[in-house]
């Protein structure tokens, strides 16, 4: 059959999402599974959330409010910004899509690292636009060479800080060496999809650079503020790149449930410390257990650790599968012996390293 899809759209590898627990259930008749997949909060939804959830569901026979003005609002109070400086969307995959709709002509290109979040090349590739990838440098954004790389034709400069997988960030003084001298075409996009647990003061938030540089910061409701299945979060730039974005993004591209459900989310500040103190204390154990076993990691300021399993890390994540455990492979990063691991509860970190053990020690066995 001839191919009627546009030529790039063949070149597109399709997003790969961590597995789902229905799923697994189905297919391996396990009753009891965990996923520590895709760097959801272990600790559920926060409850004031789940309450203005429910006060907006008689609502939903109408659309949802296009300017998300109530959100907004908030988020401007609670991040001392204005209004203007703020952009809703379907989680912060859809305002990767909307910023390189808004800022990318046909003949520009866009620089990210190699070893980062899949989202920036899958999107940049379905919009028909060139994307290079830098190598890491220790595990980390190499920041020098991506200036490097640079050349006319640059716009958009995707770094995911903290990045995932790695679950390192690049800091305060080595972003600022890097936006000395930037041509002033360029746009950087940090993508502060963790920053809530960032507990180092060595980090260069977004919100402080949005206003004297071409900076947009994203940021999501998905991780530790445990909204992920309403797909909400926003952008952060000057009042002419929001309404630029403004006018690419779709009217109702975040719903009423999402707005309500983050707004109470913000307020929420017990949970959010309820979270951020079961992240450090899950890293603290992951650390020491996983030294324990010989394996080795990059220290992680987010909520999930990337380990050197030391042999093929498919088949970790598929041994582990068997027992129930959900993880996350890194093949599609180009990582062969690696896997990466939410922090979940106190419990199922301790059921990650149990079957960890079993599945390491079993294979060592066969070899
Ligand atoms: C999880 C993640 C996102 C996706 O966030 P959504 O708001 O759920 O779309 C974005 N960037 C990075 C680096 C992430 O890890």
């Amino acid at each position: 059959m001839k191919q009627l899809a546009r030529r790039n759209i063949a070149s597109v590898a399709s997003y790969v999402p961590g597995k789902p627990i229905e799923e697994t259930k189905r297919q391996l008749r396990l009753k009891e599974i965990i996923k520590l997949a895709s760097n959801e909060n272990p600790l559920g939804v926060s409850p004031k959330a789940k309450e203005a959830m429910k006060k907006a569901i008689s609502g939903v026979n109408r659309y949802p409010d296009s300017l998300g003005f109530y959100l907004k609002e908030k988020l401007a109070e609670f991040l001392r910004v204005n209004t203007g400086n703020v952009v809703l969307g379907n989680g912060s995959d859809e305002l990767i899509d909307i910023v390189i709709k808004t800022f990318v002509e046909e003949d520009e290109n866009i620089i990210t690292s190699d070893v980062t979040f899949l989202e920036y090349e899958i999107i940049a590739k379905v919009n028909n636009r060139k994307i290079t990838r830098v190598p890491l440098k220790y595990f980390k954004y190499d920041l020098e060479a991506i200036k490097r790389k640079i050349d006319k034709k640059t716009k958009l400069i995707f770094i995911a800080n903290p990045n995932n997988p790695t679950g390192t960030y690049v800091t305060k003084y080595e972003f600022e060496d890097f936006l000395r001298n930037i041509p002033s075409g360029v746009i950087v996009v940090l993508d502060e999809a963790y920053e809530a647990f960032i507990d180092v003061d060595d980090f260069p938030s977004g919100i402080n650079y949005f206003r004297k540089h071409n900076v947009i910061a994203l940021k999501t409701f998905s991780k530790a503020y445990g909204l992920a299945g309403l797909r909400i979060g926003y952008a952060l730039a000057n009042q002419e790149f929001c309404a630029s974005m403004e006018k690419v993004r779709q009217p109702f591209n975040t719903n009423s449930l999402a707005q309500a459900g983050a707004l109470a989310a913000l307020d929420d500040k017990d949970f959010l410390r309820r979270t951020k103190e079961n992240n450090a204390d899950g890293k603290i154990y992951f650390y020491r257990q996983l030294s324990g076993l010989g394996l080795s990691y990059p220290s992680s300021v987010a909520n999930f650790i990337l380990v050197d399993v030391g042999k093929d890390g498919v088949t970790v994540f598929k041994e582990m599968l068997n027992y129930g455990v959900i993880v996350r492979d890194m093949k599609q990063y180009g990582l062969k012996n690696f896997i990466r691991v939410t922090v979940g509860t106190k419990k199922e970190n301790e059921r990650f390293i149990k079957i960890l053990k079993k599945v390491l020690s079993k294979s060592e066995v066969i070899k």
